[in-house]
């Protein structure tokens, strides 16, 4: 029985005192392996991920810049960024997209740093891992525009919409990956939405240290506690727990590894 978190953030200074534990105890639980996203502090530092990927056999890395330090990339960080997508075991490109909750950089740069990182993952053939803020038909807009056409897929990260939304973003060629919000008690659209995601379209995440999953709601989250989400997601599927591991494994095999 075997696991694959698509989204953490174990660089994160949180497990700062007891990463390497942190990381036992997801192996003991079964999570294989962890895709750990490498979006950091944001530019210059590019390899918040790869350093934990060429450091532990468990991880894989993305590269991306956050629509949150969009304003502090240089035209030599996008360089960067793209040399380092040659790197083995960097995956995808993410977290990329829009953030309006915060606007920590302005709307207009947010959408240009986006669509100049689907233009480098397409021409590296790396799927993308999308974050969106109050920004869902914006975000939309643009990777039907700059990305669906390539047809490499990508990953809703933290899939938080109900039916009509997953519909959508299924259409557009994504995956859709379900984190703790699933288990909490008030999360209906999502749990309705994760019951009607077909079984080629489906991953699972932490998100660490955001975000934990039932009983452990509020607490900083870990890979480990991603069992508690898979159970929830194979109960609301009619599924067994060996048939939503085995699913959602195989599809991030398919998406991530086979390409
Ligand atoms: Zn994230």
């Amino acid at each position: 029985m075997s696991l694959i978190d698509s989204h953490c953030h174990l660089d994160n200074a949180d497990f700062n005192n007891d990463r390497d534990a942190v990381i036992e105890r997801a192996l003991e639980a079964g999570v294989e392996h962890m895709m750990a996203i490498g979006t950091g502090d944001g530019p210059p530092d590019l390899e918040a991920a790869l350093r934990l990927a060429e450091k532990y056999p468990a991880f894989y890395a993305t590269v991306g810049i956050h629509p949150h330090d969009a304003a502090k990339a240089t035209p030599g960080d996008f360089q960067r960024f793209s040399e380092l997508l040659a790197h083995r075991k960097v995956l995808a490109v993410g977290e990329i997209g829009l953030d309006y909750h915060y606007d920590f950089s302005p709307r207009e740069v947010q959408k240009s740093a986006f669509i100049e990182q689907m233009g480098i993952a397409a021409s590296a053939k790396k799927p993308i891992v999308i974050i969106r803020a109050e920004a869902w038909e914006d975000t939309l807009a643009l990777i039907e525009r700059h990305w669906t056409p390539h047809a490499i897929g990508g990953i809703m990260h933290c899939f938080s919409g109900g039916p009509e939304e997953a519909h959508r973003a299924i259409d557009l060629g994504f995956y859709l990956s379900f984190g703790g919000i699933v288990t909490f008690p008030k999360a209906l659209a999502v749990q309705e939405a994760a019951k009607s995601t077909p079984r080629d379209r489906i991953l699972i995440e932490t998100d660490a240290p955001y975000l934990a999953p039932v009983p452990k709601r509020g607490k900083r989250n870990e890979p480990a506690l991603m069992v508690h989400t898979a159970r929830k997601l194979a109960e609301l599927r009619g599924e067994s727990y060996e048939e939503l591991c085995n699913t959602t494994t195989e599809n991030f095999r398919r998406l991530l590894l086979l390409n």
